[in-house]
């Protein structure tokens, strides 16, 4: 039997849903029962992410395409948030879960990061969780089995010098969800975060083509797995990050929050 997540008819927004670990999360809430909106900047990703998941298995006899919303909408954009929060108030009626996955890492060393590289990349990793957050709040707020989590990065708790910017970022953001778990435990809202190693995603794809390596992604991935020392000795799969975001998410963690859960196949050195 199938291990319930009780989340069954509970509503979830996933930022950043058209693409990797953000998509394979869509796809496990509704596997799970939820109702599920997924935002992104690139219109025709979103789309084809949402038809991709509209095509899911029907749960507890409701389609899948009976659950998901797909909407446009930049994170960093207060405008475009509280739009995307309505629409979903309006299409499911409310809200219990927010997934703040969307974004990317910035790869520069500190001699390459200049002012305005370093305002780019606080500003994603901060009001990438800061306005989604706030602009839920009312409505989780409602929820009785309410819960942000954040996906996060190992390099909040262990930095690499060719990711500068992205490492001490990350960090302040973990930082931020310790402190909005205890403001927000009284109205009931758990929040936690995940920290992600090297998971296979739109972003390795990218840096795979654009290097333009004449070894095939198998190979390709497993030398980068191997280089970086990462004991379980390949990349993660979107979907086992989505399976700790889910599990956070869902009231089997209903007693956890301002905490993470490590996805690094091993790859951390802190105890
Ligand atoms: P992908 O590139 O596959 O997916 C990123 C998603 O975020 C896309 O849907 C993208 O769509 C969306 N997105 C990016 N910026 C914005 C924005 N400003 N507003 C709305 N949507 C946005 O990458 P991953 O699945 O790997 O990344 C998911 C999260 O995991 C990111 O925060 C990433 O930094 C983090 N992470 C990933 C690691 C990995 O190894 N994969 C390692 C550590 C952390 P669009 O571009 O159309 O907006």
């Amino acid at each position: 039997m199938a291990l319930d997540f009780q989340l069954n008819g509970r509503v979830a927004i996933v930022t950043g849903g058209s693409s990797g670990i953000g998509l394979a999360t869509a796809r496990a809430l509704l596997a799970a029962g939820a109702n599920v909106a997924i935002c992104a900047r690139d219109g025709e990703r979103l789309e084809t992410a949402a038809a991709l998941l509209a095509a899911g298995a029907s749960t507890n006899g409701t389609a899948a395409s009976a659950r998901v919303l797909a909407r446009r909408c930049n994170v960093l954009d207060a405008d475009d948030v509280a739009a995307l929060v309505a629409a979903v108030e309006t299409r499911f009626g409310h809200i219990d879960i927010l997934i703040n996955n969307a974004g990317q890492g910035r790869v520069a060393t500190f001699a390459e990061t200049d002012d305005a590289a370093w305002r780019e990349e606080l500003d994603l990793k901060f009001f990438s969780v800061i306005r989604p957050t706030r602009a839920c709040l009312p409505a989780l707020a409602r929820s009785d089995a309410a819960a942000v989590v954040c996906v996060n990065s190992l390099l909040a708790r262990q930095p690499e010098p060719h990711m500068v910017a992205t490492s001490a970022a990350r960090a302040g953001a973990l930082n931020l969800v310790r402190s909005l778990a205890t403001e927000l435990a009284p109205s009931g809202i758990r929040v936690n975060s995940v920290l992600i190693g090297l998971v296979d995603s739109g972003q390795w794809r990218r840096r795979y083509t654009a290097q333009g390596s004449q070894q095939s992604w198998e190979a390709w991935s497993g030398a980068l797995a191997k280089g970086k020392g990462i004991p379980l000795g390949r990349l993660g799969r979107p979907e086992e990050a989505a399976h700790a975001i889910v599990f956070l998410a869902s009231p089997l963690a209903s007693y956890t929050t301002g905490s993470y859960i490590d996805v690094s196949g091993g790859h951390s050195r802190h105890v």
